[in-house]
């Protein structure tokens, strides 16, 4: 229930506030479906936690990425749209109105759009989760800051092991790059721009088994996957970049999914059930950009429209 004991009623209700879940949030409000927008716990999604984002068009020097989020939100507000500081925690779509219990409150909604976005993988060797926030973490972003003039890990080959590593020589004395393979899968521009910068190196065919410390972060046990050779590695910082996996457990068993628990979506952003769509990373394990989100999060609402419109009529 919500603070006044109401169950309220919305026509379109947003999960996630994500370049996705803004978009979505923008359309719906410009077709006058006043949709409500619940944040998640991450305001503006993962593009928020990026420093500079370099290939959203319109922006030729770059934007923030938590300025973008805010610009986002005051677009879609201003059509109408209500953000809420909620969370969903259940849903219920095997009748409509659909019911989503949030963290204060409970839902009915007429249509829905998914955009709950994707978290960061874990290596999941010991020692990492207990030293999560003390030397171990996910988002340069937010901790970059703390390794001034420190030694700094990276793991992963990707785009965003290679963004944010470059990001992190603005304080690190020294950010060494460990791959499991000895070819990237970042962009050639990254790349190029990792492999000059004189604060990087590499450390290929490698893989981290264990993290070491006892308050914070000391050393890393690695393995060579060629040699099998064993080694140790004293860092101040480990920032682990190996891909993401989508948010959508609480769909499971309801919506159709992939393998690896992305919401299956056709070329009009439908889920398995009518009325339900999906946007973003939750369905999108190939493009994950801000302007593909933003793009299925437009889809997303203009499908819903056309959904309401139907049902309604
Ligand atoms: P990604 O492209 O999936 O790369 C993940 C990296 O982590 C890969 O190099 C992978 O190694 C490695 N990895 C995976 N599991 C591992 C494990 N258990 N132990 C060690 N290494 C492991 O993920 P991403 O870099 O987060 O990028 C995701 C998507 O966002 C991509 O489509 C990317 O293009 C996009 N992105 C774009 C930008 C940009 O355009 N500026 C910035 C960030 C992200 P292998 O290579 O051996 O598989």
């Amino acid at each position: 229930m919500g603070s006044n004991g109401q169950v309220k009623h919305v026509k379109v209700l947003v999960l996630g506030s994500g370049p996705a879940g803004l978009s979505a949030a923008l359309y719906a409000a410009r077709a006058e479906l006043a949709p409500v927008v619940l944040t998640g716990m991450q305001l503006g999604g993962q593009a928020a936690l990026t420093y500079t984002i370099e290939n959203y068009p319109g922006f030729p020097e770059g934007v923030g990425g938590a300025q973008l989020g805010e610009l986002f939100q005051k677009q879609a507000e201003h059509f109408g749209a209500t953000v809420e500081y909620d969370t969903a925690s259940a849903v219920d779509l095997s009748q409509r109105p659909f019911k989503v219990t949030t963290d204060s409150g409970e839902y009915e909604a007429d249509s829905l759009i998914i955009s709950t976005g994707a978290d960061p993988n874990k290596l999941k060797v010991p020692g990492e989760q207990e030293l999560t926030g003390r030397g171990v973490s996910y988002c340069a972003t937010c901790d970059g800051w703390f390794f001034k003039d420190k030694k700094v890990v990276i793991v992963g080959g990707g785009d965003s092991a290679l963004e944010e590593g470059l990001f992190i020589t603005r304080y690190a004395s020294s950010v060494t790059i460990i791959h499991r393979r000895e070819e990237l899968r970042a962009s050639p521009l990254l790349q190029k721009r990792a492999m000059e910068h004189p604060k990087v190196n590499f450390i290929w065919n490698t893989v981290v088994t264990e993290v070491v410390g006892t308050d914070k972060l000391e050393a890393l046990k690695l393995k060579n996957v060629k040699t099998g050779e064993v080694s140790n590695f004293e860092t101040d910082g480990l920032f682990i970049f190996i891909g993401h996996t989508p948010n959508t457990q609480m769909f499971q068993g309801q919506l159709e999914m992939s393998d690896l628990g992305y919401i299956v979506v056709n070329d009009k952003m439908e889920t398995s059930v009518e009325g339900v769509y999906a946007a973003g990373e939750a369905a999108d394990p190939h493009f994950r950009q801000v302007i593909t989100s933003a793009g299925m999060g437009a889809a997303a609402a203009i499908q819903a429209t056309h959904f309401l419109e139907a049902v309604t009529a």
